[in-house]
């Protein structure tokens, strides 16, 4: 089906606005109908860099992908894309067909696009503006042949730039954020500007993971708490946002994002990797029951 058989009579890319140009038009058409071949799109963001986000995020979108659903993985993470070096794709590159770019494929139910799949070399360093950023997020919403999908999990940078802002605005039906901090980040304000952000944009936040939240002893499989535990769910509850779950530092989730074999995959049983089917658990729910 495409826009113009679509019954739908609320979509805005229904119709030409009247400053728009028709290859515009078509352009936004073109994402939207996208978009609606994929049944929810979640952005993980955080505050800060460094405190697991990409991690978190190959991690969710592994695991779902692992429970039998459809899932994309976009990594709009212009400046620094960890997303493939985590998935062992780093040697990946692009191909065009008919219905558009083709996703390297992560796993058969599982498809990845990351904005170093087109750089001609690793290092290469990316000098794009604001509007540049947004054109070229737009060409991976609009032109990726993403097929059908139960999810599309988008990794950005941290904080509130360009390239959120531009997922933010450029779909339509987003669901929500998932926001990722740390137990020293939690009493910054960098993650409570985040969820400010979210709720200007009137974005819901699906809510928080509080990663690298006390250290998993390899030997014993104990979980010491290094900074004061609770910090997390205390602040999406100030926030009034949903704590997902805490996260501990396990030098085998390092291991894992290096030699790019997410985690919950080379550790299905641990508890660990329960934890991230848990945090994703209650949000797959409410969406479930908001499609209802
Ligand atoms: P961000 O996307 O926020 O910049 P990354 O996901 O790239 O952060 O993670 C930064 C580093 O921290 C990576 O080396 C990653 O393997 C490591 N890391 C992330 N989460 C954990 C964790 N829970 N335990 C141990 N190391 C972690």
């Amino acid at each position: 089906m495409d826009c113009k058989s679509c019954k739908s009579t609320t979509c805005s890319a229904k119709n030409q606005q009247p400053d728009e140009k028709s290859e515009e038009f078509q352009a936004r058409q073109r994402l939207t109908h996208r978009m609606c071949g994929i049944k929810h799109k979640i952005l993980v963001l955080s505050g800060k860099g460094g405190v697991g986000k990409s991690t978190v995020a190959v991690n969710i979108a592994a695991s779902l992908a692992g429970q039998g659903y459809s899932v994309g993985l976009l990594d709009v993470d212009v400046h620094g894309p960890s997303v493939p070096t985590m998935l062992g794709l780093t040697r990946a590159g692009v191909t065009q067909s008919a219905e558009g770019i083709e996703p390297v494929m992560a796993g058969p139910n599982f498809k990845v696009i990351s904005v170093a799949f087109f750089l001609e070399h690793p290092e290469q360093a990316v000098i794009w503006r604001g509007p540049m950023k947004m054109a070229v997020i737009k060409q991976f919403l609009g032109d990726v042949n993403w097929g059908e999908l139960d999810y599309l999990i988008i990794d950005s940078p941290p904080g509130t730039g360009d390239e959120p802002l531009s997922v933010c605005q450029l779909i339509e039906n987003l669901d929500g954020c998932v926001m990722v901090t740390t137990p020293q980040e939690v009493a910054s304000a960098d993650v409570r500007r985040s969820i400010t952000f979210c709720n200007q944009l009137a974005v819901p936040v699906l809510g928080i993971v509080e990663n690298m939240s006390g250290f998993r002893c390899p030997k014993c499989g104990e979980v010491v708490n290094i900074f004061a535990e609770g910090g997390g769910r205390k602040m999406a509850e100030d926030m009034n946002v949903r704590f997902l779950g805490s996260v501990p530092i396990d030098p085998e989730i390092v291991k894992c994002g290096d030699s790019g074999k997410p985690y919950v995959y080379s550790f299905a049983e641990s508890a660990t990797a329960k934890t991230f089917e848990a945090i994703i658990a209650p949000v797959v729910e409410t969406l479930n029951n908001q499609q209802k």
